[in-house]
């Protein structure tokens, strides 16, 4: 039977005094018991050699001196909570580079983690108590208790409040409802576009802000309790997996328009001179598009950037992830097909860019397809694509979509974020393998979220009115603070202001000039997993992904 706790208690004053937290409210959702069927048949059995390929990896440092880590559990504590509990605490050691020794075996000079019900003191100087507080949210009666409050001076929002005697919260339950996406499971609300709105997003119930990494700022205060045993407040930053730098950006494009035809150029920029008017407001932009035409009809094959993109990312030092779509079933999906592409995109191959699968419009929540896009895309390139990312970030439901990657064989996918706001969807500054709830496990993917979008960052502005490159410089920010990143950008197209303004498009160049001075790389998708892997395989995780494989 799984861990049962009191239900939380409102403090007295003088326990808000002393108390980092308070009790603030309680949210009530409805728990989904919806399941899915199985989808697609053979794994494609993705070879990770291509990673392996990659050069200029020269700069990454072995794993070396990882200290040992241990999670211990009460007799108390179900089966089901212990998979949930030990999924996030893997992925903490992973973000902290520990090495996981499991549950049993000799520690030796590690430090460990006791989860359990009851509280425990321990004086042996390696061990800390984690209250257990989370509870599954298919067991609640419909309430939780949420809580925030602020520890070593930075904004906290806890999903379990904090515990009566111990005054801790439940970090690794805390970390589990940010990473498994639990808590937006139970929202049944959908968008026209059929994707979870951000409007039904915890951030816009709860009115916290989705440009703070909440899950990593309490795997930060884990790390200080087991780093300075929490005799001071503090939030030690995660370092860096590599040497060549101290914070990773996935740069990425999603190729949703790209020249075929002078009449597909002409409609698309007809669209865009409406848009530009209508929706952005934008003079500059309705300028831009306005004379395009006309150079379009001289000749001009505009959305043609790759070539451009190449030469500028050897000039700047930056390596992108390329994503194409390979199928066109819906009017929404680009016009193009990969073979129109193909010489731009083996090129960018060549230019240690990574060439990822931009999944059609359907190929999700009505057709489970991305196995056969993945195909039609190898064959029209010759290239296996490695990873994925949602056209329009569009799917239905998580354990349904994570499935439909993860049997495709993807070994990371980039497409948890809104398209209405940019920031952290799901609490991360990082990677990290999602959960699948139907076998109580981690997936054998890395998801690499999505934090800033050219259209994200555009709508942000417009919903706040804030200036788009400080919401950006905020994200980055953040980022940087706690940790060494992991999260993606997609601009897509940073050349031609076809997409977004012209001033969204410098925020792209703004970042990539910057990097040496922001002690930050803007990587490949492939680069990037090429450096962090180790630091999963270490903790427990993605062991089906191997780079020697
Ligand atoms: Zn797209």
């Amino acid at each position: 039977m799984d861990c049962q706790r009191s239900d939380y208690l409102p403090l007295t004053r003088k326990e808000q005094k002393t108390c980092w937290f308070r009790q603030r409210s309680s949210c009530s959702r409805r728990v989904s018991g919806k399941r899915f069927p199985e989808t697609l048949g053979a794994n494609m059995s993705v070879s990770s050699r291509e990673l392996q390929d990659r050069p200029n990896e020269a700069a990454i440092s072995p794993v070396f001196g990882s200290q040992a880590i241990q999670l211990k559990f009460a007799d108390e504590v179900g089966p089901r909570i212990r998979a949930r509990i030990s999924y996030a605490f893997r992925v903490f050691a992973s973000i902290y580079g520990y090495r996981v020794v499991e549950e049993g075996q000799p520690l030796g000079t590690g430090v460990s983690l006791f989860y359990g019900c009851k509280p425990r003191v321990f004086d042996d100087g390696i061990s800390v108590f984690v209250p257990a507080r989370y509870r599954p949210r298919e067991d609640d009666a419909g309430e939780r208790k949420s809580a925030r409050g602020r520890y070593a001076n930075e904004s906290i929002f806890l999903f379990f409040g904090t515990d009566d005697s111990t005054h801790s919260p439940d970090w690794l339950g805390e970390i589990f409802e940010w990473l498994s996406s639990d808590h937006e499971r139970s929202i049944i609300q959908r968008d026209s576009i059929g994707r979870i709105p951000f409007s039904g997003s915890i951030f816009s119930a709860e009115q916290i802000s989705p440009r703070k990494p909440y899950a990593m700022l309490v795997m930060s205060w884990l790390q200080n309790m087991l780093q300075n045993r929490g005799r001071v407040e503090s939030l030690p930053r995660a370092t860096s997996p590599a040497a060549d730098s101290e914070h990773f950006v996935v740069s990425s494009h999603d190729i949703d328009f790209y020249y075929t035809t002078k009449l597909s150029a002409l409609a698309r920029l007809l669209k865009n001179l409406a848009v530009s008017i209508t929706e952005f407001r934008s003079w500059s932009s309705c300028g831009w598009n306005a004379r395009c035409i006309f150079k379009t009809l001289a000749g001009k094959r505009v959305g043609e950037y790759l070539p451009g993109l190449i030469d500028e990312s050897r000039r700047y030092d930056f390596r992108s992830t390329v994503f194409v779509v390979s199928e066109r079933k819906h009017r929404r999906d680009p016009e193009y097909l990969p073979e129109d592409l193909a010489s731009h995109l083996l090129a960018c191959e060549s230019a240690e860019f990574s060439l990822g699968l931009h999944g059609s419009y359907k190929s999700v929540i009505e057709e489970q397809n991305l196995l056969r896009e993945a195909v039609a895309m190898q064959a029209a390139l010759g290239t296996k694509p490695l990873g994925t990312r949602q056209h329009w970030l569009r799917f239905g439901d998580h354990q349904q979509f994570f499935e439909v990657v993860e049997s495709s064989g993807f070994v990371y996918d980039s497409t948890l974020g809104f398209a209405e706001a940019a920031g952290f969807r799901n609490g991360a500054c990082f990677a990290f393998p999602p959960y699948d709830f139907r076998n109580e496990k981690a997936h054998e993917f890395l998801e690499i979220p999505l934090v800033l979008m050219d259209g994200n960052i555009a709508a942000s502005s417009r919903a706040t009115g804030e200036k788009a490159d400080a919401i950006a410089d905020e994200i980055l920010k953040e980022s940087r603070k706690w940790g060494w990143g992991g999260i993606a950008a997609d601009w897509h197209n940073p050349l031609e202001p076809l997409q977004v303004p012209e001033e969204i498009n410098q925020i792209f160049w703004k970042c990539v000039k910057n990097q040496s001075h922001n002690r930050e790389k803007w990587v490949s998708a492939s680069q990037f997993m090429t450096r962090c892997l180790s630091r999963y395989h270490n903790a427990g995780l993605l062991g089906g992904v191997r780079l020697d494989a």
